[in-house]
């Protein structure tokens, strides 16, 4: 029988290139041997996924420690998978940092980039440019931003010049308890009309979650867990009977509360929110079309193109409209 399933692959690749200060993996380098090891896995993985049949349904999120597009085996595997008539969706999370001419290599129905950006690592109009290229080239993507206090201004500057049509979402910062003062969450919520489902820890044990039945994670080893929040193992994916541990499974955990997670609770209906995007974070009503450019609907495209003054909300009295 076909598989359907949406595999989160994690390799044991920690490094990059920025240094976020939210980040344990900032500036962490990779030994040559790390390296070399996080390339062979990659490589299994690649070739198990081309090894499945072609009536599969199957989508990847390579969802790396650190960052994956600055190492050509994650670049040539996007564009390898995307190119398989198996695979539904090659998606990759992203702080943009990478050349994009490979993108061509791959088939641009299915290639899609998480993209972070990051605003103490790198000049918002270069981030910006780079956006401007993945809609030029017709890539499809979302941005996202840490909501930190910190970054509203970037925030709110990067909605107006980002191309139309383009997803912004906020990870709600979280660390804190009750981070957000009054106005702030609402003033997000403006920014990112999901934001609000970000901003919860969704009280998930003993409810039913996909994960571990139609979504899985898979790391270097092809060890599966249910999620990237459950550590217990369920299976491995080069096993036999892989196919054999998927099944609908109760949460362990208390809470749920990073979007890769929680999409996968029925009850939050999220799949009817981001359809087939949901890997890439890319909600259903930002349609894609072929071609180069990525369509809101017609509603959004008339919030769009009011003023950048009318659309983007009061800001909250500390943050300066200016982006200083
Ligand atoms: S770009 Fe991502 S992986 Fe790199 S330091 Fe920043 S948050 Fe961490
Ligand atoms: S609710 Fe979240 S933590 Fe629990 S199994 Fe599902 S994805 Fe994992």
């Amino acid at each position: 029988m076909a598989l359907t399933l949406s595999i989160l692959y994690r390799g044991p690749l920690a490094s990059c290139n920025y240094a976020c200060g939210y980040c344990p993996f900032a500036k962490r380098r990779d030994s040559a041997a790390d390296l070399r090891r996080d390339r062979q896995s990659l490589e299994r993985f690649v070739s198990w996924v081309e090894g499945r049949p072609a009536a599969d349904r199957l989508g990847v999120l390579f969802t790396p420690w650190g960052e994956a597009l600055t190492r050509a085996w994650y670049r040539d595997a996007l564009a390898r998978l995307s190119l398989l008539p198996q695979i539904t969706r090659a998606a990759v999370q992203t702080n943009l940092s990478c050349g994009l001419g490979w993108t061509e290599r791959g088939d641009l129905d299915k290639l899609a980039l998480w993209t972070t950006f990051h605003p103490s690592q790198v000049e918002r109009p270069k981030f910006v440019e780079r956006c401007r290229e993945l809609t030029r080239r017709g890539v499809r993507y979302s941005v996202g931003v840490v909501g930190l206090r910190e970054h509203f201004a970037d925030i709110a500057a990067l909605r107006g010049e980002l191309p139309p049509g383009v997803y912004l979402w906020v990870n709600a910062y979280k660390d804190v308890a009750n981070y957000y003062e009054v106005g702030e969450a609402e003033w997000l919520t403006a920014i990112d009309p999901h934001f609000p489902t970000n901003n919860t820890r969704h009280p998930s044990r003993g409810r039913p979650c996909r994960a571990g039945h139609t979504a899985v994670s898979v790391d270097g080893d092809g060890t599966v867990r249910r999620c990237h929040f459950v550590k217990e193992p369920i299976g491995n994916l080069y096993a036999d009977d892989f196919e054999s541990v998927l099944r609908e499974r109760l949460c362990p955990n208390a809470t749920c509360g990073c979007h890769i997670g929680y999409v996968h609770l029925p009850e939050l209906r999220q799949d009817g929110v981001y359809g087939d995007g949901l890997l890439e974070r890319v909600p259903a009503r930002y349609e894609h079309r072929p071609g180069g450019l990525c369509h809101q609907s017609p509603e959004s495209v008339a919030q769009a193109s009011r003023p950048v003054s009318e659309r983007l909300f009061p800001l909250p009295l500390h943050v300066s409209s200016s982006g200083a």
